[in-house]
């Protein structure tokens, strides 16, 4: 089976081909990069206008070269795309590209939920059965876990996505977008500064940390330092609540998903707490932890083999699409 995905929530301008025989996954992306300040919904979307139709152009062009020859074109059994959470603006164009390419190509279309998808594609690439998944993106930052044909959120952010936090931080002191990547960079040479830290239960806060942070910068302590504690003080905050849900749903695997996953510091210490309870964890290479389209073709085709397509009429995006609103179809039909 080949499904065709596309991705467009936020920043990525992202299409790619999953081929289940062969479990290959060939991924174009295109990102917006603001010029100033954060991402901008306007812009994205106009970024999205731009690229979307680029990098299809270019999965298409692939699928073409390695169609099996039978003259029956690209050899696509489906089209996947994002219908949420994200910028509306941004899946309102994502939406009408995918509606346009399933008529084109006579194919069925597929809506996906991106948060599933940072999840589903650590799962396939794992081989785990059943997993946590801990989230760190930019928008998002939550816990998941499967139960009775959902997957449950098991805790989450009261307040932004991790990602955002950081980059609120970058922004005060004039680091351009985004602004993880530079926070990691800067951490190395950084010491200790105490900083709020908070988590309720199976929830957690970044707001009053981002605000904490600006003050220490603002009152002298260098960057290097406050990035160092910026670090420690929200993974630590996510390592713990994602070792609580192990513990609390008795799973012995976590994955983990998202953009802000590209951090070594964050895999490191998710990667000790596993060790030290005797579970299993997963990151995915890089590709598949920011946003890519990659992750929904994957989950596009789980999806579709399931018979779990979308008609056109009613294939509306949802900027505001839970993960526990998706009922999980695809997972009693799979082989082991
Ligand atoms: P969502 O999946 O919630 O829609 P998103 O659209 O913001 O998220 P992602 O690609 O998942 O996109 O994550 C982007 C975020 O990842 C940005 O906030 C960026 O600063 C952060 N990020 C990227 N690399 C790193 C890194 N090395 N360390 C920390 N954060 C990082």
């Amino acid at each position: 089976m080949r499904v065709l995905g596309i991705e467009g929530t936020a920043w990525a301008a992202s299409a790619a081909l999953y081929d289940s025989e062969r479990d290959d996954v060939v991924i174009q992306s295109d990102p917006y990069e603001p010029e100033s300040g954060g991402i901008h919904p306007r812009e994205a979307a106009e970024h999205m206008g731009e690229a979307i139709p680029r990098v299809v152009a270019a999965v298409l062009d692939h699928a073409e070269t390695t169609a099996d020859d039978d003259g029956t074109g690209p050899g696509i059994d489906a089209v996947a795309f994002s219908r949420g959470p994200g910028l509306g603006p941004c899946l309102r164009i994502v939406g009408t590209a995918a509606r346009a390419l399933a008529g084109a190509l006579d194919v069925p279309l597929v809506g996906v939920n991106h948060m599933v998808a940072h999840l589903e594609v650590g799962r396939h690439r794992s081989g785990f059965d059943s997993p946590v998944c801990l989230n760190a993106s930019g928008a998002n930052a939550h816990l998941l876990g499967y139960r009775d044909g959902r997957y449950r959120v098991l805790g989450e952010t009261m307040d932004t996505g991790v990602g955002n936090a950081l980059d609120k931080f970058t922004r005060h002191v004039g680091w351009s977008h985004p602004g993880g990547p530079k926070i990691e960079a800067a951490a190395e040479d950084g010491e200790y500064v105490p900083l709020p830290y908070v988590v309720k239960g199976m929830d957690f806060s970044f707001s009053g940390i981002m605000s904490a942070a600006k003050d220490r910068y603002d009152d002298g302590h260098s960057v290097e330092d406050v990035c160092f504690s910026l670090q420690e003080h929200t993974f630590a905050m996510l390592t713990e609540v994602a070792e609580r849900a192990l513990s609390l749903t008795g799973t012995d695997e976590l994955v983990l998903g998202g953009g802000v996953g590209q951090n070594a510091r964050l895999r490191e210490m998710l990667a000790e707490m596993c060790a030290a309870r005797g579970a299993e964890f997963y990151a995915p290479e890089p590709r598949f932890l920011r946003d890519n389209a990659g992750m929904i073709a994957v989950l596009g085709a789980k999806m579709y083999a399931a018979g779990d397509t979308l008609p056109v009429a009613e294939s509306a995006i949802d900027p505001n699409f839970r993960p526990d609103q998706v009922p999980v179809t695809w997972r009693d039909g799979e082989e082991d």
